[in-house]
């Protein structure tokens, strides 16, 4: 096979974090990129993954970043100017090793804005334990020093490419609705949102990935970082808030400063569930976990002012984790204890299933759009080396982002909604597989069949107050 090569990277590439989604970038970096095999350095703690990247033929930097050691680790690596890094670690701020990059002027990457360790479970404030607050950093930043090297924040999966599946997915929608539609900034995505009727956004994503052994108790499986999706599971649930919506939960709270696009709820995002719908189950529960691009796609569609926007989508993540995941958190909660043996599922043990992951939008006139990627891990193992669907999904985000960034150098620290999502998807398209919109005629309504009383909504089948799991209320 050829593949095409996007760049030439001169200099020291930086990966920082050798699990499961590093490993599956890799292969990646090596086929798009032109670049000098001994300048690729992989900063992993870890020493059970130094025989993988010895085998790659790479070297590895040994060192856990901290906030002590990280100025040095990467500026003995980094080359001013020249080179990448590419963040797929846990535990490691964002923020500042995106802040470093900047000062080197080296273009930089990541797929979440991560802490550093002890962040998530020893903050008293859970306000402060929130994406919001995390994102919130992020932006302050960019607008204390707007410009500059450029920095791709959150472009994995989710947040990443679920981004650029909001612009095609309206653009499907204004076509199939024959609504004249040319967006070119921001305001113009948000007036198209708002025009199109779409009051809001599910991240609804399905993933049936399975293997043949069941699940022993006791261990946490999961078809990506178990610690990842541990700590953002006891993160509070948290959600873009929409200007429509007629009922605010009681338990839930307001963001005091910044652009004020989301509010959570005290209770964990892995323990709330929320109705949605995805293409193979049709309806289903997913979890409200919190994720960035709840935040990040709220504000980027608001119309008017933060404070009092005349039009704000309700966004959140829907997840429905492979089936071992969803009994390894029924455990984990059940129990108050973390489990001891962590295991993320491998291409090669899976023996079926998809992770399919893509964007409702609802609230139009034709009811809801689901527009995603339905990858199953049979057509993972044959696209790319070393991962399974959840991983390419992510991976090939990665890859795009990097494309992009070395196309627009000096675009400071940007988000996936601000990228041209077309590039980006025009490369991530190859490792994608089927990707699909699809119309459904399903609300949170429908087919509701307690014999317990529900405080519904009747007149707004899209509120937030019926697509919160709430007996009882
Ligand atoms: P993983 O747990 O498999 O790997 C994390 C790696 O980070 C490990 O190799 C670990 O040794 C390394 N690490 C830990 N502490 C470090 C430190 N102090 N300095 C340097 N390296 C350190 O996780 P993964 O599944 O590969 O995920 C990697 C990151 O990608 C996580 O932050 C995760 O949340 C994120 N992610 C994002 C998406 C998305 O769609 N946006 C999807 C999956 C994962």
């Amino acid at each position: 096979m050829s593949y095409p090569v996007y760049a030439r990277i001169d200099g020291p590439i930086v990966m920082i974090g050798f699990g499961s989604i590093g490993r599956g970038t890799l292969p990646l970096i090596e086929r798009h990129f032109d670049f000098d095999r001994d300048k690729l350095v992989i900063i992993e703690p870890n020493a059970a993954n130094a025989p993988a990247i010895q085998a790659a033929g790479y070297r590895r930097v040994g060192d856990a970043l901290t906030p002590a050691s990280y100025r040095d680790v990467l500026g003995g690596l980094l080359q001013r100017g020249q080179g990448f890094v590419v963040n797929l670690s846990v535990d490691t701020s964002s923020l500042d090793l995106m802040k470093f990059c900047r000062e080197m002027d080296v273009p930089y990457i990541d797929t979440v804005v991560e802490p550093w360790e002890g962040f998530y479970f020893d903050t008293e404030d859970n306000a402060a334990r929130t994406n919001y607050a995390l994102r919130q950093a992020v932006r302050d930043e960019k607008a204390a020093d707007p410009g500059g090297s450029t920095a791709v924040s959150c472009c994995g999966a989710n947040p990443g490419m679920v981004s650029w599946f909001v612009k095609a997915g309206l653009e499907k929608l204004a076509h199939d609705m024959g609504v004249a539609a040319d967006p070119k900034t921001r305001q113009d995505w948000a007036a198209l949102m708002h025009k199109l009727g779409v009051k809001g956004v599910h991240i609804a994503e399905r993933d049936t990935q399975v293997r043949h052994a069941p699940r022993a108790p006791g261990h946490f499986v999961n078809t990506w970082s178990v610690e990842g999706f541990i700590a953002e599971g006891f993160q509070p649930a948290e959600l873009g808030w929409g200007s429509w919506e007629p009922w605010f939960p009681p338990n839930a709270h307001r963001q005091a400063k910044g652009c004020k696009s989301a509010i959570w709820l005290e209770q964990p995002g892995a323990n709330t569930r929320v109705r949605t719908w995805c293409p193979t189950p049709g309806p289903q529960f997913g979890f409200l976990v919190t994720h960035n691009e709840s935040v990040s796609i709220a504000d980027y569609y608001t119309v008017g002012d933060g404070d009092h926007p005349t039009f704000r989508p309700t966004v959140h993540y829907a997840y429905h984790p492979c089936d071992d995941a969803v009994l390894s958190l029924h455990e984990m909660f059940g129990s108050g204890q973390v489990q001891q043996v962590h295991h993320i599922l491998d291409v090669e043990e899976i023996v079926d299933g998809i992770d399919e992951l893509g964007v409702l939008l609802y609230g139009h006139d034709k009811n809801a759009l689901w527009y995603g990627s339905r990858l199953s891990n049979d057509d993972a193992k044959t696209l790319a080396p070393d991962q399974n669907a959840t991983g390419l999904q992510v991976t090939s985000a990665v890859l795009a982002g990097m494309v992009w960034a070395l196309e627009n150098p000096g675009a400071g620290i940007v988000e996936t909604d601000e990228m041209d999502h077309a590039r980006c998807l025009e490369v991530q398209s190859a490792y994608l597989g089927p990707v699909e919109g699809h119309y459904t005629d399903w609300t949170p309504l429908s087919d509701r069949q307690s014999h317990f009383p529900e405080d519904l909504i009747e007149s707004e089948p899209w509120a937030f107050a019926n697509v919160l799991e709430r007996l009882g209320a």
